[in-house]
Protein backbone atom coordinates (compact mmCIF):
# COMPACT_ATOMS: atom_id res chain seq x y z
CA UNK A 1 0.00 0.00 0.00
CA UNK A 2 1.45 3.72 -0.26
CA UNK A 3 0.41 6.24 2.33
CA UNK A 4 1.24 9.61 1.83
CA UNK A 5 0.45 13.06 4.11
CA UNK A 6 -3.49 14.09 3.50
CA UNK A 7 -2.34 17.89 2.84
CA UNK A 8 -0.42 19.14 5.77
CA UNK A 9 -2.64 17.42 8.66
CA UNK A 10 0.34 14.76 9.50
CA UNK A 11 -2.34 12.04 8.79
CA UNK A 12 -0.84 9.61 6.82
CA UNK A 13 -3.91 7.64 4.94
CA UNK A 14 -3.96 4.51 2.34
CA UNK A 15 -3.92 5.52 -1.50
CA UNK A 16 -6.94 3.42 -1.56
CA UNK A 17 -9.34 4.83 0.34
CA UNK A 18 -13.05 2.67 1.05
CA UNK A 19 -15.97 3.82 -0.43
CA UNK A 20 -19.09 3.32 1.84
CA UNK A 21 -21.77 4.42 -1.17
CA UNK A 22 -22.09 0.18 -3.03
CA UNK A 23 -23.27 -2.07 -0.03
CA UNK A 24 -24.25 -5.02 -1.34
CA UNK A 25 -28.11 -4.17 -0.27
CA UNK A 26 -29.07 -7.76 0.10
CA UNK A 27 -26.59 -8.63 3.15
CA UNK A 28 -26.85 -7.59 6.14
CA UNK A 29 -25.33 -4.62 7.83
CA UNK A 30 -23.29 -6.96 10.00
CA UNK A 31 -22.02 -9.30 6.77
CA UNK A 32 -21.02 -5.58 4.93
CA UNK A 33 -19.01 -4.74 8.01
CA UNK A 34 -17.20 -7.45 7.52
CA UNK A 35 -15.95 -5.95 4.33
CA UNK A 36 -14.08 -3.17 6.40
CA UNK A 37 -12.29 -5.32 8.64
CA UNK A 38 -10.93 -7.40 5.57
CA UNK A 39 -9.54 -3.70 4.00
CA UNK A 40 -8.37 -2.74 7.17
CA UNK A 41 -6.72 -5.58 7.07
CA UNK A 42 -4.96 -4.86 3.43
CA UNK A 43 -3.85 -1.81 4.66
CA UNK A 44 -6.75 0.85 3.93
CA UNK A 45 -6.71 3.42 6.57
CA UNK A 46 -9.40 6.03 5.08
CA UNK A 47 -12.81 5.24 5.63
CA UNK A 48 -15.72 7.68 3.82
CA UNK A 49 -19.19 7.71 3.80
CA UNK A 50 -22.27 9.69 4.24
CA UNK A 51 -25.64 9.91 5.48
CA UNK A 52 -27.12 8.53 2.96
CA UNK A 53 -25.32 6.52 0.89
CA UNK A 54 -26.61 2.60 0.44
CA UNK A 55 -30.35 3.67 1.19
CA UNK A 56 -28.53 5.31 4.36
CA UNK A 57 -27.59 1.91 6.45
CA UNK A 58 -23.43 2.85 4.98
CA UNK A 59 -22.61 4.78 8.32
CA UNK A 60 -24.62 2.12 10.77
CA UNK A 61 -22.65 -0.64 8.83
CA UNK A 62 -19.36 1.60 9.31
CA UNK A 63 -20.46 1.81 13.08
CA UNK A 64 -20.37 -1.90 13.17
CA UNK A 65 -16.96 -2.59 11.05
CA UNK A 66 -14.71 0.36 12.63
CA UNK A 67 -15.95 -0.47 16.37
CA UNK A 68 -13.84 -3.80 15.90
CA UNK A 69 -10.70 -2.09 14.35
CA UNK A 70 -7.92 -2.48 16.79
CA UNK A 71 -5.43 0.28 15.40
CA UNK A 72 -5.11 3.87 14.01
CA UNK A 73 -8.24 5.03 10.91
CA UNK A 74 -9.30 7.45 9.82
CA UNK A 75 -12.89 8.11 8.74
CA UNK A 76 -15.17 10.76 7.10
CA UNK A 77 -18.80 12.06 7.39
CA UNK A 78 -20.26 14.82 5.18
CA UNK A 79 -23.40 17.08 5.40
CA UNK A 80 -24.65 19.68 2.51
CA UNK A 81 -24.55 23.10 3.07
CA UNK A 82 -28.10 23.20 1.13
CA UNK A 83 -29.93 20.92 3.65
CA UNK A 84 -27.65 21.82 6.91
CA UNK A 85 -27.86 25.60 6.56
CA UNK A 86 -28.06 26.93 9.90
CA UNK A 87 -24.65 26.69 12.58
CA UNK A 88 -27.21 24.46 14.82
CA UNK A 89 -28.33 21.83 12.19
CA UNK A 90 -24.59 21.57 11.72
CA UNK A 91 -24.12 20.71 14.66
CA UNK A 92 -26.95 18.49 14.72
CA UNK A 93 -25.89 16.48 11.59
CA UNK A 94 -22.05 16.19 13.42
CA UNK A 95 -23.36 14.59 16.28
CA UNK A 96 -25.69 12.27 14.58
CA UNK A 97 -23.21 11.01 12.57
CA UNK A 98 -20.78 10.22 15.29
CA UNK A 99 -23.37 7.90 16.87
CA UNK A 100 -23.95 6.07 13.89
CA UNK A 101 -20.51 5.48 13.32
CA UNK A 102 -19.80 5.03 17.07
CA UNK A 103 -16.18 6.99 17.04
CA UNK A 104 -15.14 9.97 19.76
CA UNK A 105 -14.94 11.69 16.24
CA UNK A 106 -14.58 12.15 12.29
CA UNK A 107 -10.93 12.78 11.07
CA UNK A 108 -12.15 14.33 7.73
CA UNK A 109 -15.67 16.18 7.37
CA UNK A 110 -17.04 17.49 4.42
CA UNK A 111 -18.86 20.20 3.68
CA UNK A 112 -20.79 18.34 1.07
CA UNK A 113 -21.25 18.37 -2.57
CA UNK A 114 -20.50 22.39 -3.59
CA UNK A 115 -21.75 22.71 -7.01
CA UNK A 116 -21.48 26.41 -7.41
CA UNK A 117 -20.12 29.50 -5.54
CA UNK A 118 -23.21 30.12 -4.44
CA UNK A 119 -23.78 26.79 -2.43
CA UNK A 120 -20.04 27.62 -1.29
CA UNK A 121 -21.35 31.25 0.06
CA UNK A 122 -24.13 29.71 2.08
CA UNK A 123 -21.83 27.05 3.95
CA UNK A 124 -19.80 30.30 4.87
CA UNK A 125 -22.44 32.41 5.55
CA UNK A 126 -22.41 33.94 9.76
CA UNK A 127 -24.53 31.43 11.37
CA UNK A 128 -24.75 29.15 8.69
CA UNK A 129 -22.65 25.49 8.49
CA UNK A 130 -19.36 26.34 8.32
CA UNK A 131 -19.47 28.15 11.65
CA UNK A 132 -21.31 25.18 13.28
CA UNK A 133 -18.50 23.03 12.06
CA UNK A 134 -15.78 25.76 13.43
CA UNK A 135 -17.66 24.94 16.79
CA UNK A 136 -17.55 20.99 16.73
CA UNK A 137 -13.98 21.36 16.00
CA UNK A 138 -13.52 23.30 18.93
CA UNK A 139 -14.95 20.86 21.01
CA UNK A 140 -12.92 17.58 19.22
CA UNK A 141 -15.74 16.24 17.44
CA UNK A 142 -14.41 16.95 14.29
CA UNK A 143 -10.25 17.33 13.42
CA UNK A 144 -10.65 18.48 9.74
CA UNK A 145 -12.55 20.69 8.11
CA UNK A 146 -12.25 19.66 3.74
CA UNK A 147 -15.07 20.19 1.25
CA UNK A 148 -16.37 18.28 -2.17
CA UNK A 149 -16.59 19.72 -5.01
CA UNK A 150 -18.17 19.56 -8.28
CA UNK A 151 -17.03 22.80 -9.77
CA UNK A 152 -14.78 23.30 -12.48
CA UNK A 153 -11.19 23.60 -11.73
CA UNK A 154 -11.38 27.60 -11.96
CA UNK A 155 -13.71 27.75 -8.89
CA UNK A 156 -11.80 24.58 -6.70
CA UNK A 157 -9.23 26.77 -6.97
CA UNK A 158 -11.45 30.38 -5.80
CA UNK A 159 -12.68 28.16 -2.75
CA UNK A 160 -9.13 26.37 -1.76
CA UNK A 161 -7.82 30.03 -1.66
CA UNK A 162 -10.05 31.66 1.17
CA UNK A 163 -8.05 29.21 3.00
CA UNK A 164 -10.92 27.44 5.40
CA UNK A 165 -10.34 23.75 4.26
CA UNK A 166 -7.48 21.51 4.72
CA UNK A 167 -8.90 19.20 1.66
CA UNK A 168 -10.90 18.28 -1.20
CA UNK A 169 -12.47 15.61 -2.48
CA UNK A 170 -13.45 15.68 -6.14
CA UNK A 171 -14.79 13.09 -9.24
CA UNK A 172 -11.58 12.40 -10.83
CA UNK A 173 -10.20 9.09 -13.70
CA UNK A 174 -9.06 8.29 -16.28
CA UNK A 175 -11.39 9.28 -18.44
CA UNK A 176 -12.75 12.71 -17.25
CA UNK A 177 -9.03 14.25 -15.97
CA UNK A 178 -8.68 16.80 -18.12
CA UNK A 179 -11.45 18.57 -16.62
CA UNK A 180 -10.54 18.14 -13.43
CA UNK A 181 -6.37 18.35 -13.67
CA UNK A 182 -6.23 21.93 -13.17
CA UNK A 183 -8.42 21.97 -9.35
CA UNK A 184 -6.34 18.78 -8.57
CA UNK A 185 -2.47 19.85 -9.58
CA UNK A 186 -3.43 22.95 -7.83
CA UNK A 187 -4.55 21.45 -4.71
CA UNK A 188 -1.56 19.41 -4.48
CA UNK A 189 1.15 22.07 -5.31
CA UNK A 190 -0.69 24.16 -2.57
CA UNK A 191 -0.45 21.31 -0.04
CA UNK A 192 -4.13 20.24 0.41
CA UNK A 193 -5.33 16.57 0.63
CA UNK A 194 -6.39 15.38 -2.47
CA UNK A 195 -9.28 12.71 -2.41
CA UNK A 196 -10.92 11.18 -5.70
CA UNK A 197 -13.83 9.56 -6.10
CA UNK A 198 -15.56 8.16 -9.20
CA UNK A 199 -12.50 6.52 -10.43
CA UNK A 200 -14.15 3.86 -12.49
CA UNK A 201 -16.79 6.69 -13.71
CA UNK A 202 -19.48 5.22 -12.40
CA UNK A 203 -19.01 1.81 -13.11
CA UNK A 204 -18.66 2.43 -17.03
CA UNK A 205 -15.35 1.21 -17.24
CA UNK A 206 -15.77 -2.21 -16.26
CA UNK A 207 -18.83 -1.90 -18.42
CA UNK A 208 -16.87 -1.00 -21.42
CA UNK A 209 -13.98 -2.93 -21.38
CA UNK A 210 -13.09 -3.37 -24.94
CA UNK A 211 -13.88 -0.14 -26.43
CA UNK A 212 -11.36 1.18 -23.75
CA UNK A 213 -8.69 -1.09 -23.91
CA UNK A 214 -6.68 1.76 -26.17
CA UNK A 215 -6.14 2.65 -22.41
CA UNK A 216 -4.28 -0.08 -21.44
CA UNK A 217 -0.61 -1.37 -20.97
CA UNK A 218 0.69 -4.88 -20.80
CA UNK A 219 -2.50 -7.13 -20.82
CA UNK A 220 -4.31 -4.99 -18.06
CA UNK A 221 -8.10 -4.43 -17.88
CA UNK A 222 -9.47 -1.11 -18.58
CA UNK A 223 -10.53 -1.11 -14.77
CA UNK A 224 -7.09 -1.93 -13.62
CA UNK A 225 -5.64 0.57 -15.77
CA UNK A 226 -8.29 3.55 -14.39
CA UNK A 227 -7.51 2.13 -11.02
CA UNK A 228 -3.82 2.84 -11.58
CA UNK A 229 -4.40 6.22 -13.05
CA UNK A 230 -5.80 7.32 -9.77
CA UNK A 231 -4.01 5.04 -7.31
CA UNK A 232 -0.60 5.79 -8.20
CA UNK A 233 -0.90 9.22 -8.93
CA UNK A 234 0.94 11.96 -6.57
CA UNK A 235 -0.76 14.39 -6.81
CA UNK A 236 -4.29 12.20 -5.48
CA UNK A 237 -3.55 11.30 -1.69
CA UNK A 238 -6.85 9.06 -1.25
CA UNK A 239 -8.66 7.22 -4.19
CA UNK A 240 -11.74 5.96 -2.86
CA UNK A 241 -13.57 2.73 -4.48
CA UNK A 242 -17.17 1.91 -3.56
CA UNK A 243 -15.76 -1.92 -2.65
CA UNK A 244 -18.73 -4.45 -3.03
CA UNK A 245 -16.55 -7.64 -3.07
CA UNK A 246 -13.76 -8.70 -1.68
CA UNK A 247 -12.22 -9.42 -4.91
CA UNK A 248 -12.50 -5.90 -5.77
CA UNK A 249 -10.71 -4.80 -2.49
CA UNK A 250 -7.80 -7.06 -3.16
CA UNK A 251 -7.13 -5.65 -7.00
CA UNK A 252 -7.16 -2.20 -5.54
CA UNK A 253 -4.31 -3.33 -3.09
CA UNK A 254 -2.61 -5.07 -5.70
CA UNK A 255 -2.40 -2.29 -8.05
CA UNK A 256 -1.50 0.04 -5.02
CA UNK A 257 1.41 -2.43 -3.90
CA UNK A 258 2.62 -2.52 -7.70
CA UNK A 259 2.12 0.74 -9.51
CA UNK A 260 4.66 3.50 -9.68
CA UNK A 261 3.79 6.77 -9.89
CA UNK A 262 2.37 8.57 -13.26
CA UNK A 263 4.99 10.87 -14.70
CA UNK A 264 4.20 13.81 -16.13
CA UNK A 265 4.76 12.38 -19.42
CA UNK A 266 2.88 9.54 -19.10
CA UNK A 267 -0.20 11.84 -18.14
CA UNK A 268 -0.15 13.98 -21.28
CA UNK A 269 0.52 10.25 -23.05
CA UNK A 270 -2.91 9.46 -21.93
CA UNK A 271 -3.97 12.85 -22.68
CA UNK A 272 -3.10 12.23 -26.18
CA UNK A 273 -4.74 8.81 -26.14
CA UNK A 274 -7.78 10.08 -25.63
CA UNK A 275 -7.50 12.16 -28.24
CA UNK A 276 -5.71 10.23 -31.28
CA UNK A 277 -7.70 6.87 -30.71
CA UNK A 278 -11.19 8.83 -30.62
CA UNK A 279 -10.83 11.62 -33.22
CA UNK A 280 -14.57 12.11 -32.91
CA UNK A 281 -14.25 12.86 -29.04
CA UNK A 282 -14.12 15.74 -27.04
CA UNK A 283 -10.18 15.95 -25.42
CA UNK A 284 -11.16 18.18 -22.44
CA UNK A 285 -8.62 20.12 -23.52
CA UNK A 286 -10.91 23.77 -23.46
CA UNK A 287 -10.38 25.80 -26.32
CA UNK A 288 -13.53 26.79 -26.75
CA UNK A 289 -14.45 27.57 -23.62
CA UNK A 290 -14.51 31.44 -24.50
CA UNK A 291 -18.46 31.23 -25.78
CA UNK A 292 -19.42 34.35 -26.56
CA UNK A 293 -23.30 33.85 -24.78
CA UNK A 294 -21.29 31.58 -22.03
CA UNK A 295 -22.17 27.92 -22.88
CA UNK A 296 -20.20 25.64 -20.71
CA UNK A 297 -19.00 24.13 -23.80
CA UNK A 298 -16.34 21.46 -22.28
CA UNK A 299 -19.28 20.08 -20.38
CA UNK A 300 -21.66 19.97 -22.89
CA UNK A 301 -19.27 17.89 -25.29
CA UNK A 302 -18.22 15.86 -22.25
CA UNK A 303 -22.12 14.71 -22.12
CA UNK A 304 -22.22 13.88 -25.82
CA UNK A 305 -18.92 11.90 -25.24
CA UNK A 306 -21.18 9.08 -23.38
CA UNK A 307 -23.17 8.78 -26.82
CA UNK A 308 -19.63 8.46 -28.77
CA UNK A 309 -17.61 6.33 -26.33
CA UNK A 310 -20.22 4.03 -24.69
CA UNK A 311 -23.09 4.82 -27.13
CA UNK A 312 -25.88 6.24 -24.98
CA UNK A 313 -29.20 6.48 -26.17
CA UNK A 314 -31.22 9.66 -26.16
CA UNK A 315 -33.35 8.64 -22.91
CA UNK A 316 -29.91 7.67 -21.27
CA UNK A 317 -28.79 10.89 -22.48
CA UNK A 318 -31.47 12.70 -21.05
CA UNK A 319 -30.83 11.48 -17.61
CA UNK A 320 -27.33 12.24 -18.24
CA UNK A 321 -28.30 16.22 -18.81
CA UNK A 322 -31.25 16.40 -16.09
CA UNK A 323 -28.47 14.62 -13.05
CA UNK A 324 -25.65 16.97 -14.50
CA UNK A 325 -27.97 20.57 -14.24
CA UNK A 326 -28.61 19.68 -10.17
CA UNK A 327 -25.24 17.77 -9.86
CA UNK A 328 -22.58 17.36 -12.62
CA UNK A 329 -20.34 19.69 -14.84
CA UNK A 330 -23.59 21.67 -15.63
CA UNK A 331 -24.77 22.76 -12.09
CA UNK A 332 -22.33 25.58 -12.13
CA UNK A 333 -23.63 27.54 -15.17
CA UNK A 334 -26.95 27.70 -15.77
CA UNK A 335 -26.70 29.05 -19.58
CA UNK A 336 -28.47 26.42 -21.90
CA UNK A 337 -27.51 24.84 -25.33
CA UNK A 338 -30.40 26.31 -26.74
CA UNK A 339 -28.69 29.87 -26.39
CA UNK A 340 -26.41 29.06 -29.13
CA UNK A 341 -26.39 31.63 -31.88
CA UNK A 342 -24.22 29.46 -33.89
CA UNK A 343 -21.36 32.04 -34.47
CA UNK A 344 -19.36 29.46 -35.29
CA UNK A 345 -16.40 30.61 -32.76
CA UNK A 346 -16.30 27.23 -31.00
CA UNK A 347 -15.68 25.51 -33.92
CA UNK A 348 -13.29 27.40 -35.00
CA UNK A 349 -11.27 27.01 -31.45
CA UNK A 350 -11.50 23.23 -31.60
CA UNK A 351 -8.68 21.25 -31.44
CA UNK A 352 -10.46 18.16 -32.72
CA UNK A 353 -12.61 20.00 -35.05
CA UNK A 354 -15.82 18.62 -33.38
CA UNK A 355 -19.46 20.15 -35.34
CA UNK A 356 -20.47 20.89 -31.80
CA UNK A 357 -23.49 23.61 -33.15
CA UNK A 358 -24.82 20.42 -34.35
CA UNK A 359 -24.20 18.23 -31.33
CA UNK A 360 -25.57 21.58 -28.65
CA UNK A 361 -28.56 21.24 -31.48
CA UNK A 362 -28.68 17.39 -30.61
CA UNK A 363 -28.51 17.76 -26.57
CA UNK A 364 -30.80 20.48 -26.67
CA UNK A 365 -33.58 18.34 -27.52
CA UNK A 366 -32.64 16.27 -24.80
CA UNK A 367 -32.40 19.37 -22.32
CA UNK A 368 -35.70 19.60 -20.41
S1 LIG B 1 -21.41 28.62 -32.07
FE1 LIG B 1 -22.75 28.64 -30.30
S2 LIG B 1 -21.69 27.46 -28.76
FE2 LIG B 1 -20.19 27.99 -30.33
S3 LIG B 1 -19.20 29.85 -29.60
FE3 LIG B 1 -20.88 30.47 -30.91
S4 LIG B 1 -22.65 30.75 -29.54
FE4 LIG B 1 -21.09 29.58 -28.41
S1 LIG C 1 -12.04 22.55 -28.13
FE1 LIG C 1 -13.11 20.74 -28.87
S2 LIG C 1 -12.04 19.03 -27.94
FE2 LIG C 1 -11.45 20.85 -26.81
S3 LIG C 1 -12.94 21.01 -25.12
FE3 LIG C 1 -13.78 22.17 -26.80
S4 LIG C 1 -15.11 20.73 -27.88
FE4 LIG C 1 -13.74 19.54 -26.59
Amino acid sequence: MIYSEYGQTGKKVSAVGFGGMRFDESKSNEENAELLIYAYEKGINYFDTAPGYSSDRSEDIYGIGLSKLKGTFYVTSKAMPTKVDTSEKAIEAVKKSLERLKVDKINFYHVWCIRNMDHYSLAMRPGGQYEGLLKCKEEGLIEHIVFSSHQPGDQVKQVLDDGMFEGVLLGMNILNFPYRWDGVSYAYKNKYGVVAMNPLSGGMIPQHEEQLGYLTENNESATEAALRFNISCPEITVTLNGFTTREQIDMACRIADESKPFTEEDINKIRAKLGTNMNSVCTACGYCKDCPVGIPIPSYMQHYNEKQIFSADDDALKNILKFSHEWGLLASNSVRAKACIECGKCERDCTQHLPIIERLKYLNKLDS
